[in-house]
């Protein structure tokens, strides 16, 4: 059986411990691969590694950085299709999905941030007649990437890319349950000539070799993303040694809709933004509101498209709905539609477990699921549920609906939709969330600041903010005179 190893100062390595765990295809329930159980020693040699590539990596050129970054880029681009059926394997996601999103994103993550290091520039500050100021922007260090299982090289690289492009070595840890990609991705670098020590990853628990990056003295900086929980361990370890922290975290996202709206182009959104990737993504709209007016008419509709999308092998082209990640993952997702019939929710369609034939039979597969008649207060409608659950509710009025809006602990992302433009400024400008798409979901552009407010995080990532994240400031002033 395949066993994935660590990428440790240049070089493919089996864990100290020697031990692995079992990595699972969660769409035929078995496992097909090995990954390193990492511990604080691995991620020791790893923070070793990466500090002594520091000293030549951090003085190179942007433009030599660049050149090295794009080597990756175009090895990516070679093994699109491979690395898609990979993320695919891993994950239990449509490969059409990772091969139109996940993949081609990694690719422009890599290529958005090594050329955003060639225009980065920094300011002065002149004190009229007296001195002048300069801020000059000094890469990190040793930094720390840590990134989720529901789009595992996307959000990998997301992070990495600025890190290196930054002038920072890192020690990156993806997901245990989703470590392929990532793996294959450190063959690419040692094809593409990185060198050694500038980019290590470590694979392993979250728990043990996770937290032995946020915990090592000379890590300066943790770039992560994942659960509000995690985040919160992660802080709690990592403030008391003044590092710099980036959160990126859960959401409850809600999807506004009014009456006036472009229909069938909400329509066919809606069913992507509440379903795709199995409704594994932060910015997933998971609390559907819609206005009156039209609610029933949305209801009747958006019932039959969901019921036709078709639940399948991943593998196969003409799949919506995959595999959920993991059982334990399945498990939580179905435990919350109990609890939404307890909450006396109406399940409209799905709530089970989808029964597949052939080699996906032991596959974790889950019915889409709408549920409505649920408070906006509930449980149900209050916690991340992370799968492919929609509550769907009317209202009335704009204040209502912004109530129910800004309700949760989470701020995530959130989307309106309406033809009138004074509304859709006006409860933008209202809704507590740090991206607001109006009339579109997913649209994405790497030079926005991408990010949560409340409990879905802390600062932002995304075009020079990633960039400048990965840098210490230092104000030099000059006196004229
Ligand atoms: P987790 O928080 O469980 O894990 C995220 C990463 O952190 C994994 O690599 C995990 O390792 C690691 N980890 C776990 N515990 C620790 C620890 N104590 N110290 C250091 N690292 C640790 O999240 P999930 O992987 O379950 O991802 C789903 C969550 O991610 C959802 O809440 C979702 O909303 C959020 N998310 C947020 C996004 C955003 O941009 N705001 C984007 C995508 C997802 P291991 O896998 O081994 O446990």
């Amino acid at each position: 059986m395949l066993k994935i190893e660590n990428y440790i100062g240049g070089e493919l390595t089996a864990p100290i411990s020697e031990k692995y765990l079992d990595n699972f295809n969660p769409a035929v329930g078995e496992v097909y691969s090995l990954i390193p159980d990492s511990d604080e020693r691995d991620v020791e040699f790893a923070v070793e590694a990466a500090g002594k590539a520091f000293p030549i990596w951090s003085k190179m050129s942007a433009e030599t950085r660049h050149d090295y970054l794009m080597r990756i880029v175009r090895l990516i681009e070679r093994d699109l299709d491979l690395l898609a059926e990979a993320e695919s394997v891993d994950n239990g996601k449509p490969k059409s999905l990772a091969k139109a999103v996940d993949i081609p994103r990694a690719v422009s993550n890599f290529k958005f941030y090594a050329t955003a290091a060639m225009h980065f520039s920094s300011e002065a500050h002149e004190t009229v007649g007296q001195a002048i100021n300069y801020t000059l922007r000094q890469p990190l260090g040793v930094v720390g990437c840590i990134s989720p299982w529901n789009l595992p090289l996307y959000l990998f690289t997301w992070k990495i890319a600025p890190a290196l492009a930054a002038g920072c070595c890192v020690v990156a840890k993806p997901s245990e349950i989703t470590p392929m990609t990532a793996y294959l991705l450190s063959k690419l670098c040692i094809e593409a000539g990185l060198p050694e020590g500038v980019l290590n990853i470590v694979h392993g628990l979250g728990a043990k070799a996770g937290s032995a990056i946020v915990a090592h003295k000379n890590v300066k900086a943790i770039s992560f993303t994942g659960g509000t929980k995690t985040g919160q361990d992660i802080a709690r370890i990592a403030a008391p040694m003044f590092k710099k922290l980036s959160l990126e975290l859960g959401g409850k996202n809600p999807n506004i809709i009014f009456a006036d709206c472009n229909y069938e182009e909400m329509l066919k959104t809606t069913v992507l933004s509440s379903f795709s990737n199995q409704g594994q993504i932060c910015l997933c709209g998971s609390r559907i509101f819609v206005e009156r007016p039209l609610y029933e008419r949305f209801k009747t509709d958006f019932v039959e498209r969901v019921s036709q999308l078709k639940i399948g092998d991943p593998l196969e082209s003409e799949t919506n709905v995959g595999a959920v990640v993991s059982k334990s993952h399945l498990e939580k997702v179905l435990s919350y539609v109990d609890l939404a019939r307890e909450e006396n929710g109406k399940i409209l369609l799905g709530g089970k477990i989808a029964k597949l034939e052939g080699r996906c039979k032991h596959g974790y597969f889950i019915e889409p699921t709408i549920i409505e008649n649920l408070a906006f207060d509930c449980r149900t409608n209050q916690e991340e549920i992370f799968g492919a659950v929609v509550s769907i509710q009317p209202f009335d009025t704009e204040t209502e609906v912004l109530r129910y809006a800004n309700s949760t602990e989470y701020g995530l992302s959130a989307t309106v939709w309406t033809e009138n433009l004074s509304r859709a400024h006006r409860v933008a400008e209202k809704l507590e969330s740090g991206i607001i798409w109006i009339n579109c979901w997913l649209l994405r552009d790497l030079r926005t600041p991408f990010g949560g407010m409340k409990q879905s995080g802390v600062g932002r990532e995304g075009g020079f903010e990633a960039l400048k994240f990965f840098t210490e400031e230092k104000n030099v002033c000059i006196k004229i005179n």
